[in-house]
């Protein structure tokens, strides 16, 4: 009966993608392997997260400030609530950047732990937020800076007064306020009367005491508050600087993920530390979910790394290394990976001269690792950063019509740069797009649950580095992803039975899908440049 109505589905979906072609008398097209497959909604941790900076996403009101209702008014974009059908990209989970109170744009100065900034609307506009989402399959975690404050925020208002007039055990403790001395001298600080506080960020952002109890008894709060109010997580900013003279961050961390699983037992924490991975590591000991791979990311990380220098086989290596050393640390952690976010110059500027057909690799290279992925709102349609010198062009307004460019303003700059294939509108419309690509990805992690919930435990040596392949098992499934990583030679590539019995193309993401199917005949596959492909044993 489950088949019956997935074929129905699946049909429904064909069609309702084909609507560019609708009517026109186009060529047979291959048979796509995905055809038929369930998709099943995620209703555990296990996300295909969507990065938003809400400033830049969507204005609902034309003030050049883009709002929570611009967020409602495309969530049927993100996901329309069916993972069969629609014209969505089927993301089911949200991270919004920063958006409680703030004089900067970016929102990491926080000045009400206990508000949202009236630039993007109401605590009523963000309720909805939250309702609308969840009607959809889609969590929402917040941002939440646990490290630092605004100089503006009145308890830090009320604790300096206290310290100018030589008060240290009232509000004060809240805070990293010491003597002078106390610091050496390439400390960043704000000096207070006698005393200074710990400012590693900015002299607006100076740093709370982590290990006062009265500090704690506060965050508590703050966690309860968005908590109760329906968010399912938190995206937790600057992990890094929990560590300082005298507290112990990982200490810190656990105590803060213990506190809010007592509040919600399945609440998502993923953290920030742009660090070397000794240190994720030792972090991963708090219980903490995630942390993202910063290794993986960027311009010059490892999945870059290797596109440029077709270095597939030691990529895959690297994963593996990664995924047993932060299992071994925490055996519940779920990896957060991603190509680029809101502090990093664009994906499709970092492989810029590789063009289209390596922005569609570089997602199947991270959207079909284990774990939790996490796109950076754009990232979809290749949007790029004009200029790199400053994070705000990292920031630009989101383009869903490039047609009709968005007026947002993003820290003065009002600067809008369309896609080289057009926005979210164009993509749609062209099944080889990028977007269409991403719909993809989704749609088979969808139909193949293991590929986020799984442990990679073992590589495949093809005797080809340009070659990279890995097996992925969980609960008696088993697959064999294979990435082809050169630019412009195809790959044909012998499949054995010890490598999987009676194994068959369960997805293949080649750079014209529609058209182009990757089949396994006699025993051979052959890949095409910067294409992918998943095998499975045929039950
Ligand atoms: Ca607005
Ligand atoms: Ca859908």
């Amino acid at each position: 009966m489950k088949k019956t109505i997935s074929i129905i589905l699946s049909a429904a979906l064909l069609c309702g993608c084909a609507l560019a072609g609708c009517g026109n008398s186009e060529p047979a097209k291959a048979k796509d392997p995905i055809d038929g497959i369930e998709a099943k909604a995620s209703t555990d941790k296990y996300r295909n997260y969507y990065q938003i900076f809400t400033q830049s996403y969507c204005d609902s009101n034309g003030d050049g400030v883009g709002d929570f209702q611009g967020i409602i008014s495309q969530l049927d974009y993100l996901n329309d609530g069916n993972p069969a059908g629609g014209d969505d990209l089927g993301i089911d989970a949200l991270w919004l950047t920063p958006i409680n109170p703030s004089e900067s744009y970016h929102k990491y100065s926080v000045e009400d732990y206990y508000n949202v900034d009236e630039s993007f609307g109401t605590l009523e506009d963000f309720d909805k937020l939250v309702e609308e989402a969840h009607k959809r399959g889609i969590n929402i975690i917040l941002d939440l800076v646990l490290n630092h404050i605004s100089y503006k925020n009145p308890l830090f208002l009320e604790a300096c007064e206290e310290v100018r007039q030589g008060k240290l055990d009232g509000k004060a403790q809240y805070f990293e306020f010491h003597k002078p001395d106390y610091y050496t001298s390439d400390t960043q600080v704000v000096e207070v009367g006698d005393y200074v506080c710990e400012a590693n960020f900015s002299q607006t952002m100076p740093e709370w005491n982590l290990n006062s109890e009265k500090t704690r008894e506060e965050f508590k709060n703050i966690a309860k508050f968005w908590l109760d109010r329906g968010v399912d997580g938190f995206r937790l900013d600057a992990v890094k600087y929990f560590e300082n003279k005298e507290t112990d961050g990982v200490a810190f961390l656990k105590w803060f993920v213990d506190t809010c699983r007592e509040i919600k037992p399945d609440v998502y924490l993923v953290g920030e530390d742009w660090s070397e991975d000794s240190e994720i590591e030792e972090f991963y000991g708090s219980g903490i979910d995630s942390l993202f791979a910063f290794r993986f990311a960027q311009s010059f990380g490892d999945i870059v790394d290797a596109i440029n220098l077709k270095k597939g086989q030691s990529l895959v290596k690297k994963m593996a290394t990664y995924d047993g050393k932060m299992s071994g640390a925490n055996d519940g952690y779920i990896n957060a990976v991603f190509l680029s976010n809101h502090d990093q110059v664009r994906i499709a500027n970092a492989l810029e001269s590789k063009g289209l057909e390596a922005e569609k690799f570089a997602a199947n290279v991270y959207m079909l690792m284990p774990g939790n992925s996490f796109t950076y709102y754009g990232e979809e349609i290749g949007m790029t950063a004009p200029n790199t010198d400053s994070d705000k062009y990292y920031r630009l307004p989101m383009v869903f019509d490039s047609d009709n460019l968005p007026g947002i303003t993003v820290d003065g700059a009002s600067t809008v740069e369309a896609p080289a294939n057009g926005g979210v509108k164009q993509q749609l419309a062209d099944d080889n797009s990028l977007l269409n690509h991403y719909r993809r990805l989704i749609t088979v992690k969808l139909q193949n649950p293991e590929i986020a919930r799984g442990r990679i435990t073992a590589q495949q040596d093809f005797g080809d580095k340009e070659v990279g392949a890995y097996y992925i098992e969980k609960d008696g499934e088993k697959l064999l992803v294979i990435h082809n990583f050169s630019s412009d030679e195809a790959k044909t590539l012998e499949i054995t039975a010890d490598m999987l019995p009676n194994a068959a193309v369960r997805a293949d993401f080649t750079g014209s899908v529609k058209t182009n199917h990757i089949e396994l005949k006699d025993g051979k596959i052959t890949l095409p440049a910067y294409s992918s492909v998943i095998l499975k044993s045929a039950g």
